[in-house]
């Protein structure tokens, strides 16, 4: 069986990068947060038609819906770390970079019970950094590699590797679960998900699909919360015509589209990155005091 690797990006939509000049992380308290009702748009979604999904968990979110964490929990998902306040990696010098993944993995781990593995870059902002950081803070794999060289905000993966198994790794061996691109014409064409899923007409980016599982043997999609909610606040002004297309593009056809998807591929299986990788290193909840990270973040 050829799996398709379901994960979400658990942020609100004014923490979104297209949307980050109107609304800086000051700014958010005062947002009008929308993130529950869509979260469990997608969970009664993923629950039709049994999709079993990685949430990377934005530590600012965790704080304020602990109770929607351990619902996805209980629900039979995975909670990994999407960081905790949306600073792409390559903004973040050092200790900061450090203090925000630490944050967000100890505050969930506390709020769910069981170790975090994985971690997601905002944007997919990966760095050579990232490696270290990953692996002093016992993090097992990491999922923000996306090939697609032609968004500025991706991190480049210069120092990652494949096994000889045919997985891909990082400098010091953690795994990496790169979002799933279509290569066409020596091209790589963006096909993981978010805008682009709204983006392609559905019978088309269904058939970049199941060409990449047939190349590639699995397919790693993503989305978030805010892109199955047409009625979220139109923010018309601040921001460039271009983030605006790419926030606001086909929001009322997500949720139809989604249904489509996992119709036509339901013989895959839906599953996490946690179930689909071959983790083999002991896992342990990060150290450290969370009082301490929050107050600092
Ligand atoms: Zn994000």
């Amino acid at each position: 069986m050829k799996p398709i690797i379901i994960t979400v990006d658990l942020e609100d939509w004014f923490q979104v990068e297209n949307l980050r000049p109107c609304f800086p992380l000051t700014s958010w308290e005062s947002c009008e947060s929308r993130i529950e009702m869509n979260t469990y748009r997608l969970l009664e979604l993923f629950d039709r038609y049994n999709v079993c999904a990685t949430f990377f968990v934005l530590g600012w979110v965790a704080k304020r819906f602990r109770g929607l964490i351990r619902e996805i929990v209980e629900l039979g998902h995975e909670i990994a770390s999407h960081g905790y306040s949306h600073c792409l990696c390559c903004e973040m010098q050092g200790p900061a970079l450090r203090r925000d993944i630490h944050t967000s993995k100890a505050l969930l781990e506390d709020i769910t019970g069981q170790a975090v593995l994985g971690y997601r870059a905002p944007n997919f902002s990966i760095t050579k950094e990232l490696a270290e950081v990953l692996g002093d803070l016992n993090f097992a794999y990491d999922s923000s590699y996306n090939s697609f060289r032609l968004n500025r905000r991706h991190g480049k993966g210069e120092d990652l590797r494949q096994t000889p198994e045919g997985y891909l790794v990082m400098g010091n061996g953690i795994m990496e679960l790169p979002v799933s691109n279509l290569r066409f014409a020596g091209r790589t064409i963006p096909w993981a998900g978010g805008g682009y899923f709204r983006f392609w007409p559905t019978t088309l980016f269904e058939s970049g699909v199941a060409r990449i599982l047939r190349s590639e043997g699995r397919y790693v999609f993503y989305c978030h919360p805010w892109e199955v909610d047409p009625e979220q606040p139109r923010q018309t002004h601040g921001i460039g015509s271009v983030s605006r297309f790419r926030h606001y593009l086909n929001l009322d056809k997500t949720l139809e589209r989604l249904r489509h998807f996992f119709v036509r591929f339901q013989d895959s299986g839906f599953v996490s990155c946690g179930t689909y990788l071959p983790i083999t290193q002991p896992c342990k909840p990060c150290e450290g005091d969370i009082a301490q990270g929050l107050a600092r973040v």
